[in-house]
C-alpha cells in the first residue's frame, strides 16, 4: 500500500509539475508574441537578431510596412484591419523558413529576421513579400488590395543589431519615398534605377539647381557680351551629368521636407563635383572682377 501511495504522489507531483511548465511556456510566449497576429513581438525580435549576429554568420534583415492601410481602416472598420494584419502576417510566414523570425513591430509594421541569409535571397524574398501582400484580400465581402514597401540589410557576423535594424528602416524609407509598393536594399538604388538615390531636402535641393541654373546664364550672357576670357571647357560627361542633374531636380516631389533624388553614376558624379567647385571659384573670380553678377548667389 505504501508502494502504491508513494507512486501515486508521485504521479500527481510530476503531472503538477508539468501543467506548471506549460503554463510557463504559456506566459513566456505570450509575452514574447504579438497578441493580434502571434508573429514574435519587438523584444523576441531583437533575441533573435542578436543570436543572429553573435553566430559566425551574416545576417539578413528586412523591414515591411504597408502602403494605404490607414484608409482600409476607415472605409472597412479597424475590425477589417485587424483581420488584413492577421492575413498580412500568414501570407509573410509562408515566406520565410524554419529558424527565421517575422515580426510585427508597429501597427502596420513588420521586421523579418533571417540568419545566414545572403543580399541575394533578400531581394528574392522581397520580391515574394511583394508579390503575396499585394494578392487580393477578401473583407467585408469585398476585394480589398494594399501593397508593401521594404527594406533590407545585411549584416556581417557581429554587426550591430541596432544598427541593422534601423538601416532596414532607412531602406524601407527610401522604398516608401521612391514611390511604395518596391523594396530597397540599404545603401543601394530602389529596384528598376539604374542610378543611386540620395535622401535629400527638396528645397536645398532647388536653391541648388536655381544658382547653377543662373551661374549658366550669367556665363552665356557674359560669353555673348563677348567679356568672358578664354577658358577650357569641361569634358562632356559633366554636362550631361549637371543636365541630368537638373532634370531630376525638376522631378522632385513638391511636398516639402526629405525627398529621394536619382543620382547620376557616382564616378560622373564626383567628376562634376569635382569642377563644379572649381567652376565656382572662377565665377567667383569673374565676379570680382564685375565681369558676372553673381547678386542672386545668397538666395
Ligand atoms: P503609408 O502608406 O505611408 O505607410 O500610410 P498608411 O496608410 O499605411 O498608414 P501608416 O503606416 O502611417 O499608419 C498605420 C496605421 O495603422 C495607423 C493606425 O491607424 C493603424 N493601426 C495601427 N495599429 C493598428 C491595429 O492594431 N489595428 C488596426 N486595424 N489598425 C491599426
Ligand atoms: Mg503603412
Amino acid at each position: 500500500a505504501a508502494c502504491i501511495t508513494s507512486v501515486m504522489h508521485w504521479t500527481i507531483h510530476e503531472r503538477a509539475r508539468a501543467e506548471e511548465r506549460i503554463l510557463l511556456d504559456r506566459l513566456s510566449a505570450l509575452a514574447q508574441h504579438d497578441p493580434l497576429t502571434g508573429l514574435a513581438n519587438r523584444s523576441l525580435l531583437h533575441e533573435r537578431l542578436e543570436a543572429a549576429v553573435s553566430a559566425e554568420e551574416s545576417a539578413l534583415v528586412i523591414a515591411v510596412d504597408i502602403d494605404g492601410f490607414k484608409p482600409v481602416n476607415d472605409s472597412h472598420g479597424h475590425a477589417a484591419g485587424d483581420a488584413l494584419l492577421v492575413e498580412i502576417a500568414r501570407r509573410l510566414t509562408t515566406c520565410i523558413r524554419t529558424g527565421d523570425t517575422a515580426a510585427r513591430t508597429g501597427g502596420d509594421e513588420f521586421m523579418l529576421v533571417l540568419p545566414g541569409s545572403s543580399a541575394e535571397r533578400g531581394t528574392t524574398i522581397a520580391q515574394r513579400i511583394l508579390d503575396e501582400i499585394a494578392a487580393p484580400y477578401a473583407l467585408d465581402g469585398k476585394h480589398v488590395n494594399v501593397s508593401a514597401s521594404i527594406g533590407i540589410t545585411v549584416g556581417p557576423p557581429h554587426a550591430d543589431p541596432r544598427v541593422l535594424l534601423e538601416q532596414a528602416d532607412a531602406a524601407m524609407y527610401s522604398a516608401k519615398l521612391s514611390g511604395r509598393a518596391t523594396f530597397v536594399s540599404y545603401g543601394k538604388a530602389p529596384v528598376g534605377e539604374s542610378e543611386r538615390t540620395l535622401i535629400i531636402d527638396a528645397r536645398t535641393a532647388r536653391n541648388w539647381a536655381a544658382y547653377t541654373r543662373n551661374l549658366r546664364r550669367q556665363i552665356s550672357k557674359a560669353k555673348d557680351a563677348g567679356t568672358l576670357p578664354p577658358q577650357t571647357r569641361g569634358p562632356e560627361s559633366i554636362r550631361r551629368t549637371l543636365e541630368s542633374l537638373l532634370a531630376a531636380i525638376d522631378m522632385l516631389p513638391q511636398q516639402p521636407g526629405l525627398v529621394p533624388l536619382s543620382l547620376p553614376a557616382a564616378t560622373a558624379l564626383e567628376e562634376f563635383i569635382f569642377h563644379h567647385e572649381l567652376v565656382q571659384e572662377w565665377a567667383r573670380m569673374l565676379a570680382a572682377k564685375n565681369i558676372l553678377d553673381l547678386d542672386w548667389s545668397d538666395d
